[in-house]
């Protein structure tokens, strides 16, 4: 016997949510049913402008049909293998990410915190294996205001106490020196440091952007201390800042890169670490691993996701709509916005405390069709999917002056 069909309003799922549902997170009141494209539509049928995109994992935005395609004819034709066998997609993927961010090696993982944590795995044994440092000795120096993920030992060299709190005790072997200072990196760094993990810009934070030069800096600082230079790209990279990685803009190759989210096209979860064959090279069969990692269904869509990027299309696009992004909020400076900081097509924006916190902006854009979220205190984060045209960015522009100026 079939149940009869049964629709549920969106207070109706909310208020479902609320017992059976862990309360780790405070979404936007909107309860989304089916998306394309930009677009978003909630149960019952109103259409937003999606200008989070899942936090940058939806870069090349909801059900891309390049992506949708690659997923589809590999659904049909193998899912999972585990690593105890090959499969016939996961060559393409390394290789072409390989080529793509001019590294050597890959090591395929699932969620962003797991390619975190296999680099501090790696550049731990890497730094006795390679540099020399005595046994458990090894330290990774990292900045202050950092997002990398949410496992016990990630939030263990985290500086923000919600993240932190009750979740003691912490893994040792981290220095945390303040982000975007040359000076402080310099004295953290002895013969201990196996490496220097930061973002190239701070998502999480607000977007922070180190002064020009920082990250020049930090890949100098790095080769003269003999130790590895970490970036994680996990949010920043994949075409976000208007260039295939935020490092790009200074020029500069890390010794390991770490990639998520939109690796996964919006579709499944897929990260990677990628370094230098010196780096990845310490790892040997059953030091680390992942049952998930590399599977073919991520590996095929992880390649098309490569292949969207190799064309330059979405690099550029989110260059030229970055302008019309920057002079947008320039616009409303004393309008509401008191400063912002922005790349490509990611913003965080600071709006004055007296017009309301990030959360009241962000509901009140979602009233005017507009899905955003804040990150700290009033900062709003603004980071449509790259497929974004330039009319969609001006009304969801003018909906936050509307917000605003209300
Ligand atoms: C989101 C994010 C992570 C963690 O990724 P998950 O897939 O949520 O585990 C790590 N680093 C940065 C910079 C991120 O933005």
């Amino acid at each position: 016997m079939t149940a009869p069909a049964r629709t549920r309003s969106s207070d109706e799922l909310i208020t479902a949510e609320q017992p059976v549902l862990a309360h780790n997170y405070h979404p936007l009141p909107v309860v989304v049913a089916r998306a394309e494209g930009t677009w978003v539509e909630d149960v019952e049928g109103r259409r937003y402008l999606d200008m989070l995109a899942g936090y940058s994992a939806l870069n090349f935005g909801h059900r891309n049909p390049v992506l949708i395609e690659a997923a589809h004819r590999q659904l049909d034709r193998l899912t999972l293998t585990s690593r105890a066998f090959h499969n016939d997609q996961l060559a393409e993927f390394a290789e072409s990410l390989a080529a793509l961010t001019g590294l050597d090696m890959v090591l395929p993982m699932n969620t962003g915190a797991e390619a975190v944590e296999s680099a501090v795995k790696v550049a731990r044994k890497w730094a006795y294996e390679v540099k020399g440092v005595p046994a458990d000795r090894a330290t990774i120096v990292v900045a202050a205001g950092n997002f990398h993920g949410r496992t016990t030992t990630i939030v263990s060299f985290s500086t923000d106490e919600t993240a932190r709190s009750g979740f003691g005790p912490f893994t040792p072997g981290f220095r945390i020196v303040p982000y975007n200072d040359l000076a402080a990196l310099e004295a953290a760094v002895d013969e201990t440091t196996a490496a220097v993990l930061i973002e190239p810009i701070q998502g999480e934070a607000g977007v922070i952007i180190p002064d020009d030069g920082y990250l020049a800096g930090v890949r100098d600082l790095t080769r003269r201390a003999g130790c590895l230079f970490i970036a994680d790209e996990i949010q920043s990279g994949l075409g976000r800042t208007g260039s295939t990685l935020a490092v790009d803009h200074e020029g500069v190759v890390p010794d390991a890169l770490l990639l998520g989210k939109a690796l996964g096209g919006g579709i499944v979860p897929v990260s990677a670490v990628v370094a230098r064959r010196e780096v990845l090279g310490v790892l040997k069969p059953g030091e680390h691993g992942s049952t998930f990692g590399g599977n073919p269904l991520a590996a095929a869509v992880g390649s098309a996701v490569v292949g969207l990027l190799e064309t330059g299309e979405f690099q550029r696009r989110a260059a030229e709509l970055g302008v019309v992004l920057r002079d947008g909020l320039t616009a409303l400076l004393g309008k509401g916005v008191v400063g912002f900081r922005s790349r490509g097509l990611w913003a965080g924006v600071d709006i004055d405390p007296a017009i309301g916190t990030g959360r009241e902006i962000s509901e009140r854009l979602m009233r005017e069709g507009i899905l955003a979220k804040d990150t700290h205190g009033s900062t709003i984060r603004l980071a449509p999917p790259l497929t974004i045209t330039g009319e969609e960015l001006g009304s969801a522009l003018e909906a936050l002056e509307r917000v605003l100026t209300a």
